[in-house]
């Protein structure tokens, strides 16, 4: 399937999972030394070819459209991080919920989420379409997979699109859980002991090279 084909895929799947509402968020993906990205003011359920934007590699573009306001955050993380190749920002329910409100979303409690998302840092509150969005990632772009935006949504990064999206689903499901978790009398954390067996395993037998800073121990 052609690059922009998936972006296509992603962003309809994106709509139809609720991840976003009306012409909310936006994706994009590396394309050798260019991105694809979708532009401003459609809704990702649809969004064809021609709503995909060519963005050369300083970030400069052609086209009737403008590229969404928040693509800014989408090149902050690619000039920081040369193993990301798709970036996705949502506004899903729960993790957005999350991302609003006084409690955390950064316990580890299932397994493959600690080896999928790692930690998941809640950036700074900052108004969306500025400089200070993607600014708001900085503590974090070293290590982190996902982020949340406080009062906002999330981000989801990934070495291609589906890892992108999958986390992003993951996200979504991990909130959900942790949620009627809290509901049915509090979440119990896995101990450093699981913890630690957990990355020695993920090492021998995944060969997953986790970055130490997104390690719960
Ligand atoms: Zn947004």
């Amino acid at each position: 399937m052609s690059l922009k084909k998936e972006l296509i895929e992603i962003c309809h799947q994106l709509y139809s999972k609720e991840f976003v509402a009306a012409t909310d968020g936006n994706v994009s993906v590396r394309n050798n030394k260019n991105f694809f990205v979708t532009r401003s003011g459609i809704s990702k359920g649809k969004v064809t070819a021609n709503d995909i934007i060519n963005v050369d590699s300083e970030f400069n573009y052609k086209s009737k459209f403008s590229i969404s306001t928040e693509s800014k955050l989408h090149f902050y993380i690619y000039e920081h991080r040369e193993d990301i190749n798709a970036v996705i920002h949502a506004h899903p329910i729960y993790a957005t919920a999350f991302a609003s409100s006084k409690n955390k979303l950064n316990y580890p409690i299932f397994p493959e989420v600690i080896l999928s998302l790692g930690k998941i840092p809640l950036c700074k509150y900052a108004t969306p379409s500025t400089d200070k969005l993607p600014k708001s990632l900085e503590p974090y772009i070293d290590f982190a997979n996902v982020f949340l935006l406080e009062n906002h949504g999330v981000v989801t990064t990934g070495k291609n699109l589906l890892e992108a999206y999958y986390r992003l689903e993951k996200l979504e499901h991990y909130a959900k859980t942790v949620i009627i978790g809290e509901l049915l009398g509090g979440l119990k954390p896995l101990s450093k002991k699981n913890i630690k067996e957990l990355y020695s395993i993920s090492q021998e037998i995944y060969k997953l090279n986790i970055k130490e800073k997104n390690k719960f121990l």
